[in-house]
C-alpha cells in the first residue's frame, strides 16, 4: 500500500516540479507574500480522537499568533469529526477548516493532502504545523514538496522574528547541537514538531470561533490506496499520550527489575519508560526511550528509577507535571528537578510503592501502607524541586 501511495505521490511531485521553481530557489518574479496571513495548525485524529500533539500546537500556534498579530487556524479532516473543530476552537483556534467525509475517515497521504493544499493555496496561511508523528511527516512532506516550500522536521522550539520568519529550532549533528531553520523565499513556512515538547492551552469552552466547512478534494476512483484493515500491534508502548510513566535506568542493573517497574505502572495505570543506558544496555526496547534522542514526554505522574538526571534524559521529562525520583545518591541530578525526592535503593521502595498503590485501589488507607513499607525517606528533598516532602500518598 505505501510502495503504491509512494509511486504515486513520486509521480504528481514530479509534475509539481515542472510547474514550479525548485525549492532553495528564488521564487520567480515578484512575490507578495503580504497576503499570507496567519498560523495553520494541522489536526491529527484517529477514530475521531485527537492526537495530544494537535492542542499543544495550538497552543504554540497562539503564542506565535500573538507576536504576530494574526489568526489561528486549524484543518480538521476525517469522518464524522466535527466534534473535533469544536474542540480546536476550546484550544485555542479562531477558525477551523473542516473537511468531513466518509472518504477520508482513513488517513490516506494523497486525499489528505490534496484538503491541505487546497486550504493553504485558498486561505495563505504564513506558518503550517503539524506534530511530529507518523502521519504528520508523511503529510507535511507530502504537502511541502507541492507547493513548493521548506519544511523543518520534528522542531523542538518555535519562535519568529520582526521579519516575520519562523524560527524553526531542532536538535542537529547526532544531537550534538541545536540548529534554527528559516525559510527565507517560500511561503507557508512550515515545520513539524514534536510531541510532549510544546504546552496546550486550558480547554475553555467559553472561546468561540468560525467552522468553514472544506469539500474533499479527490474524487474517490481516483484514490488508489484502499484500507481493508488496521491491526494494532501488540503491546505498543505509548509514552506521548501516556498519563503516569514509571522510567528505569542503569540503576536497575539488569533487564529483570523492570518487572518491578512494570508492577507499579499496571498498578498506577501508567506504561514503563527508560533511559538511553537501560535502552542501549538492550534490557528494554527503545520504543520505551525517554530523552533527547527518544520521546518526549509530559505525564501527570513521572516516576524516574536509578535514573541519575542527565541533561539528555531531563530534555525530554522535565515538563512532567510530576516527578518522583527514586535513587540511592542524594546527590544525583534528577532530585534538582524532582517534585518528590526518595532517597534510597529502588528494589526495597518500589515494592513498597507498588503495594501502596495497589492497596489505595483496593480501598485501604494508602498511607498506612506506605507508612509500614518505610517509604520515604526525604534526604534529598532540600534540593528537589518541591521542597522538602517527608511523605509520599502514593
Ligand atoms: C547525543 C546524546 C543523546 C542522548 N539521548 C538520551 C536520551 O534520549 N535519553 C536518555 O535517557 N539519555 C540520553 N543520552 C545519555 C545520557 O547522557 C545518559 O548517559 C543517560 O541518560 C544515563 O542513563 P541513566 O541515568 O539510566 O544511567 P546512570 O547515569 O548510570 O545513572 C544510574 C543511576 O542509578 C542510581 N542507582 C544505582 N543503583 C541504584 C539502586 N539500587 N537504587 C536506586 N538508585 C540506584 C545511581 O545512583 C545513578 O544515579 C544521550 C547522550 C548523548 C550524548
Amino acid at each position: 500500500m505505501a510502495e503504491l501511495e509512494r509511486a504515486a505521490e513520486t509521480r504528481e511531485t514530479a509534475a509539481a516540479q515542472r510547474r514550479k521553481p525548485a525549492v532553495g530557489l528564488q521564487p520567480e518574479g515578484d512575490v507578495d507574500w503580504s497576503q499570507y496571513r496567519g498560523v495553520l495548525v494541522v489536526v491529527e485524529q484517529r477514530g475521531g480522537i485527537a492526537k495530544k500533539v494537535s492542542w499543544q500546537l495550538l497552543g504554540e500556534a497562539r503564542r506565535l499568533a500573538a507576536k504576530l498579530q494574526v489568526d489561528v487556524m486549524a484543518l480538521v479532516i476525517g469522518h464524522q469529526v466535527r466534534h473535533l473543530a469544536q474542540e480546536a476552537i476550546y484550544h485555542g483556534a479562531d477558525k477551523v477548516f473542516l473537511c468531513d467525509s466518509s472518504e477520508l475517515r482513513d488517513y490516506r497521504t494523497r486525499p489528505y493532502s490534496r484538503v491541505c493544499l487546497h486550504v493553504i493555496r485558498t486561505y495563505r496561511p504564513e506558518i503550517v504545523l503539524m506534530g511530529a508523528t507518523y502521519t504528520g511527516r508523511d503529510l507535511a512532506g507530502a504537502i511541502a514538496t507541492h507547493l513548493p516550500t521548506g519544511l523543518t522536521a520534528d522542531s523542538t522550539m518555535l519562535d519568529v522574528d520582526e521579519n516575520r520568519l519562523l524560527l524553526a529550532s531542532r536538535p542537529a549533528f547526532s544531537e550534538k547541537m541545536l540548529a534554527t531553520i528559516l525559510c527565507k523565499q517560500f511561503k507557508p513556512q512550515m515545520a513539524t514538531a514534536r510531541a510532549g515538547v510544546y504546552e496546550a492551552l486550558p480547554r475553555d469552552e467559553t472561546r468561540t470561533g468560525e467552522i468553514i466547512e472544506v469539500p474533499p478534494q479527490m474524487p474517490p476512483a481516483e484514490i488508489a490506496v484502499e484500507v481493508l484493515e488496521f491491526i494494532e500491534t501488540k503491546n505498543r508502548v505509548n509514552l506521548e499520550d501516556a498519563e503516569i510513566i514509571v522510567a528505569g535506568g542503569r540503576g536497575l542493573g539488569g533487564p529483570g527489575p523492570f518487572k518491578l517497574l512494570k508492577e507499579l505502572a499496571d498498578a498506577l495505570g501508567g506504561v514503563v519508560g527508560a533511559s538511553r543506558a537501560a535502552v542501549d544496555l538492550g534490557w528494554i526496547g527503545h520504543e520505551h526511550q525517554v530523552g533527547q534522542t527518544g520521546t518526549t514526554v509530559r505525564p501527570k505522574l513521572y516516576v524516574a528509577v536509578g535514573i541519575s538526571g542527565a541533561v539528555q534524559h531531563v530534555v525530554g521529562m522535565q515538563n512532567s507535571e510530576c516527578i518522583v525520583a527514586i535513587n540511592k545518591d542524594p546527590n544525583a541530578p534528577i532530585f534538582k528537578i524532582a517534585h518528590y525526592a526518595i532517597v534510597g535503593d529502588l528494589f526495597q521502595i518500589v515494592p513498597a510503592l507498588t503495594r501502596a498503590a495497589l492497596a489505595r485501589r483496593q480501598g485501604q488507607a494508602g498511607s498506612e501502607v506506605a507508612a509500614s513499607a518505610g517509604a520515604v525517606p526525604a534526604g534529598a528533598a532540600a534540593s528537589s524541586r518541591g521542597g522538602a516532602k517527608a511523605e509520599l500518598n502514593v
